[in-house]
């Protein structure tokens, strides 16, 4: 057995994170993420308007997604980029969420934004960039909602669970796990999904674990390969992001599905899923 691998097994069975606890399973309103369930989170890079949000909430939830995703504060590369709605935003979450009835998840990017976007937000996601600061996930502790924590471009998989020990550690037992993608040399995806990374969190933590094949992939074509790869890896569901006018999407428009093809991409998960016994769909 390689010793690394050993090593780590063993260390992180004497964390909170580690996989001798009970399996968590994070209950999300009626939805549960974890267990038998594959969960489908959908929606746009970043909340643009209440146009694009109604035809975006009512595809994404027509075709199966559980969770809705959509940035209000987007950390974005260059500073000239659109930065996200903000607080308008979270409104038009909150809208959606009640009109259409499905939870929502968005990132925090900051902590003074922390109680405003719990208000609107059913979960929270903390993004890549910011897996290691340790000031906003311990911040995390105190609030009455699950953290969706991304891994970082750069993160080993111990850095990762040292990560979400954090905010378990602060008080907040309900993590999920999402893998992205990490940085390689490779250039023509926009990163490199680790698939090995979740196999192996599987072994190492008893937490729920998400994969994201849109910023994992950059390439709309293999997002459907790479959705039933994570599928049958062990993952706990995907998250993608769709819009229905990728041309004119103000971030992330490039690896935008649309509608119809994150519809077909669920259709083509579900065999799969109940092969390999997990729910799916809606109960
Ligand atoms: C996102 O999911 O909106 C996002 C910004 O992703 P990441 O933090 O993985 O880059
Ligand atoms: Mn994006």
């Amino acid at each position: 057995m390689r010793q690394e691998y050993v090593d780590i097994k063993a260390k992180m069975s004497r964390l909170k994170v580690g996989a001798l606890q009970p399996k968590t399973v994070v209950r999300v309103g009626n939805h549960r993420i974890g267990g038998d369930t594959f969960t489908l989170i959908a929606g746009p890079c970043a909340v643009e308007n209440l146009d694009q949000m109604h035809v975006i909430t009512q595809a994404v939830k027509a075709s199966g997604a559980h969770i809705l995703r959509g940035g209000a504060y987007k950390p974005r590369t260059s500073p000239y980029n659109f930065q996200g709605l903000g607080e308008e935003g979270l409104e038009l979450l909150k809208e959606m969420s009640l009109q259409y009835d499905i939870p929502v998840i968005t990132e925090l990017v900051d902590i003074q934004h922390l109680e405003k976007l719990a208000l609107s937000a059913d979960i929270i996601q903390i993004g890549s960039r910011n897996m290691q600061n340790y000031a906003l996930l311990q911040a995390l502790g105190q609030v009455e909602r699950p953290i969706m924590l991304k891994r970082g471009i750069a993160a080993t998989i111990e850095e990762f669970l040292l990560a979400a020990e954090y905010i378990i550690n602060a008080g907040n037992p309900n993590v999920i796990l999402c893998e992205r993608g990490i940085r390689t040399y490779e250039t023509v995806t926009r990163n490199t999904l680790d698939l090995n990374a979740v196999a192996i969190l599987k072994q190492l933590t008893h937490l729920p674990i998400i994969v994201d094949p849109s910023h994992g992939t950059g390439v709309k074509e293999i997002m459907g390969p790479m959705a039933k790869a994570a599928l049958a890896c062990g993952a706990d569901g995907i998250m993608l992001e769709v819009h229905h006018q990728p041309e004119k999407a103000l971030s992330d428009g490039a690896q935008a599905l649309i509608p119809t093809e994150f519809a077909t991409i669920v259709k083509e998960l579900s065999p799969l899923a109940h092969a390999l016994q997990r729910k799916i769909h809606h109960v």
